[in-house]
């Protein structure tokens, strides 16, 4: 019970740090998990009081999910600076706050220091095995972080927000079509599974991020102390995280390969919209990649990209984003394996800013149009 009840202090330190935008400028920050322990302590919100108070007494449902007005909550709270908003003042003798709102949204929460760490064991993806010849990878869907190295990260990476949130959602029909999907489980804060292992960069001249990035899209550190990374250590994540994907990756393409002859290897992504750090202005809605065309044939792209056309989502080919790692390497039209890369604005699905929630209303609208794009390329491929 007492297990229970420092995990509901602790969500709900996170959901209201969340909800009130617990952000300045370009820089998220949560309320580390060791700061909320010493509060609760402190506050001597172990009691039945608090716990009584904050479950239950004065909470109702409303409009905006659960509206707790008592004292405890607001204690609970103290270690949160959020001027204007909900909580104001919170080291205020007459503290005039009344009303803490904590969303109940059912979103997953990513809490820093994620309560259940990775272990040796943990795999480090997850593969379906479909019956069409088609691979979905989703190679930054990850958002596992092994103790040993989330020890020694930032606030800022244990929001992962440059993680590709709910692509699995997002794709869910995919399994149904018959397709094959790979998904990562390790976040890209560890390695990047879309990068080549030498570490080279895939954009000579602009600016991105590496293999075992030391900083987020928008240059944030992703350490508390500035570390170079050793060769032993990135030797480590290789063998660790990168190349089991790889080997998943390699097999299940060779698996569907001599099932159908021909495979169509899909590597899905997404990426916040505006990224000033990375791009100028607005990402195009859909971003696909070809390595310039050379990473599929071309009547396979130019059929999901008349989708797209006839949609009312912008999008551009071999943009920006012209294909990663995954769809130049294993894109190989004469090897019988087609490649196409589609980075989507987040702005289609989920909302970008913390808590990243999956927004149904507006997937709806692209869903329809992913799972016609896939299908268009299906039947191309098979008659190349
Ligand atoms: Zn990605």
């Amino acid at each position: 019970m007492a297990r229970t009840f420092e995990r509901q202090v602790v969500e709900l330190h996170i959901r209201v740090a969340l909800l009130n935008r617990f952000t300045q400028l370009g820089r998220p920050q949560t309320v580390p998990v060791a700061a909320v322990a010493s509060v609760r302590l402190g506050l001597g919100l172990g009691s039945c009081r608090a716990k009584f108070d904050l479950c239950n007494k004065d909470a109702k449902p409303s409009k905006m999910g659960l509206v707790i007005s008592t004292n405890s909550a607001i204690d609970l709270a103290c270690t949160l600076q959020s001027p204007g908003h909900a909580i104001s003042d919170p080291t205020g003798q007459n503290a005039a706050y009344s009303q803490l709102y904590c969303r109940l949204s059912g979103t997953p929460l990513h809490l820093p220091q994620a309560r259940h760490h990775m272990t040796d064991h943990t795999p480090t993806y997850s593969l379906h095995k479909g019956a069409v010849p088609l691979l979905i990878s989703i190679p930054h869907l990850g958002t596992e972080l092994p103790p040993d190295l989330a020890d020694g990260m930032s606030d800022t990476a244990a929001i992962k927000q440059d993680t590709d949130w709910h692509l699995d959602r997002l794709y869910g029909f995919a399994a149904d079509m018959g397709a094959s999907v790979l998904q990562a489980k390790v976040s890209r804060y560890v390695i990047d599974l879309n990068r080549p292992p030498s570490g080279e960069s895939l954009y000579p001249g602009q600016t991105t991020t590496g293999l075992c990035p030391t900083e987020t899209f928008r240059g944030e550190p992703l350490y508390r102390q500035a570390q170079a990374l050793s060769a032993s250590q990135q030797a480590d994540r290789l063998a660790r995280y990168w190349q089991p994907y790889h080997d998943a990756l390699c097999s299940e393409l060779d698996r569907l390969k001599e099932q159908h002859g021909t495979v169509l290897l899909w590597d899905a992504h997404s990426i916040a919209s505006v990224l000033p750090r990375l791009f100028d202005g607005e990402l195009p809605n859909l971003n696909f990649g070809t390595a310039d065309g050379r990473s599929c044939a071309p009547s396979i792209i130019e059929t999901v990209v008349a989708e797209a056309r006839a949609s009312r989502f912008s999008y551009v080919v071999n943009g920006r984003f012209k294909g990663g790692y995954i769809t130049r390497q294993y894109g190989v039209p004469a090897n019988r394996v087609h490649a196409i890369q589609l980075e989507m604005g987040q702005d289609l699905y989920m909302l970008e800013e913390p808590p990243f929630n999956y927004l149904e209303s507006k997937a709806t609208s692209i869903k329809p149009l992913l799972r016609k794009m896939l299908m268009k390329a299906l039947t191309s491929l098979t008659s190349t």
